[in-house]
């Protein structure tokens, strides 16, 4: 039936992502405008944000370069395909994504989120397997708590049970290594933590149980961010590379959070100096301004797949109607002009000892089990309500709302990763305003 009654107030027909579709409704949180560090919420207050929208805007809110290379773009070329064809920016990003990008990770595969950057890699890592004559390498493996977007290769490599267990069975012939969250042995830790790299060895024993010879890849968020900001272990990723690598496993980075500055280097492959096989990127990419995603593949997978099929072949069948749509690559070239121009990398690596100072002051307020900090990302952990998790991290997500400040909570965990430009007041700003909350919550 056509609703008669639909009027741009009619909170109804939205059916909201990952939300408490009928809380929020009653009570809705809607934001009008965003400049720099701020929001303007619909009832025109003031929103610090603390969280780069979803770990997206690291340049900020409304570039004036990145406002300007899209209205451009859109006015001279609004969209164009690139299956057996191209234009121009799609290459131009492509070459300056590889001279940011470390090491061999020289081919850009584009798509428009960081879900189907997920699937991308994992197909393009089947079709590696596959070129080469070693099409019996079919098994992925994931890491619980392990986030890697929605879509159903991301969810079955992802080990979050929220995300999977509404849907079924999903991909056959996957396996998760153990998740290294551990406030026991962890809490509080300044950085990277000390215990947990030898749960990297774990993979051993997937290789023992199932042969090497079927294994095509193993995914990891280098840093865990929607589980909750968990930090790997001090060791764990070269670990985990070199386990790879002796095996013949292609090792993902899933740095869809950690790409594009969020830890004061270009990328967690150079934070960590582990290089993956291949890397899903997706928001930084273009501060958030136009949905994109990016995977980029070593040159040995490229030329298995590309370079070793017959001329004339389609070498990938894959590919969206949107992979590098005119308007995200030249909002991403801008971005890329932006956080080189204003040094943004290197400003949040200077930030990132004062972050850590400010993200442990809030040691010793009620309820705070564990605070953990890498380059501009925060995770603070509150004790759960007996019978009631997640009650206490969602009342401090409205109650730093209703103050002005915009965070991300997972259960109990509350989440900061600012956008790069933050000042040091604002930090003192956003840590004051979650002091305030904490020490008042029930
Ligand atoms: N991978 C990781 C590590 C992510 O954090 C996210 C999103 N938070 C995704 C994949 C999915 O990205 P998107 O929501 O753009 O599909």
């Amino acid at each position: 039936m056509r609703r008669q009654d639909a009027t741009p107030n009619d909170l109804e027909p939205f059916w909201m992502p990952f939300s408490a579709n009928r809380q929020f409704k009653a009570s809705p949180r809607l934001l009008v405008a965003a400049q720099g560090m701020y929001y303007t919420s619909h009832d025109n207050r003031r929103i610090l944000d603390g969280t780069a929208g979803l770990w997206c805007c690291n340049a900020g809110h409304g570039h004036p370069k990145i406002v300007e290379a899209i209205q451009t773009q859109a006015a001279q070329l609004d969209y164009a395909p690139t299956f057996q064809m191209g234009h121009p920016k799609a290459f131009e990003l492509a070459g300056r994504l590889a001279n940011t990008m470390a090491g061999d990770l020289n081919h850009v595969f584009f798509t428009n989120s960081g879900s189907e950057s997920v699937d991308t890699a994992l197909k393009i890592a089947l079709a590696y397997h596959r070129a080469r004559g070693e099409g019996t390498r079919t098994r992925l493996i994931g890491r619980e708590k392990g986030y890697h977007g929605v879509g159903f290769g991301g969810i079955s490599v992802g080990g979050l049970g929220n995300n999977r267990k509404q849907f079924g069975g999903l991909l056959t012939g996957v396996d998760h290594l153990p998740h290294f969250h551990n406030p026991e042995h962890n809490a509080f830790s300044r950085g990277l933590p000390e215990w947990g790299a030898h749960l990297a060895d774990d993979l051993e024993k997937l290789v023992a149980l199932h042969d090497a010879s079927t294994i095509a890849a193993v995914i990891v968020e280098p840093m865990v961010g929607s589980a909750g900001v968990i930090m790997p272990p001090k060791g764990y990723l070269e670990r985990l590379r070199t386990l790879c690598t002796k095996h013949g496993i292609l090792l993902i980075f899933d740095e869809v959070i950690t790409g594009f500055g969020r830890l004061g280097a270009p990328f967690a492959v150079d934070f960590f100096a582990v290089e993956p096989d291949l890397v899903t990127t997706a928001k930084g990419l273009n501060s958030g301004a136009v949905p994109m995603g990016a995977v980029f593949a070593q040159d040995k997978i490229y030329d298995a797949i590309v370079n070793a099929a017959p001329p004339g072949a389609i070498e990938l069948f894959h590919g969206y109607t949107y992979s590098a749509h005119p308007l995200a690559c030249a909002a991403a070239l801008a971005a890329l002009d932006v956080y080189q121009g204003e040094g943004l990398f290197q400003r949040a690596a200077e930030l990132a000892p004062y972050w850590e100072d400010a993200v442990h002051a809030l040691k010793g307020l009620p309820h705070v089990i564990d605070l953990r900090n890498l380059g501009l990302v925060a995770g603070i952990e509150l004790a759960a309500i007996d019978g009631n998790p997640g009650a206490r991290g969602y009342s401090a997500f409205v109650r730093a709302y209703e103050a002005g400040l915009l965070v991300r909570v997972t259960g109990d965990i509350i989440a900061l990763s600012p956008p790069l430009i933050v000042e040091k007041d604002q930090i003192d700003t956003m840590f004051a305003i979650l002091a305030d909350i904490i020490r008042t919550l029930d």
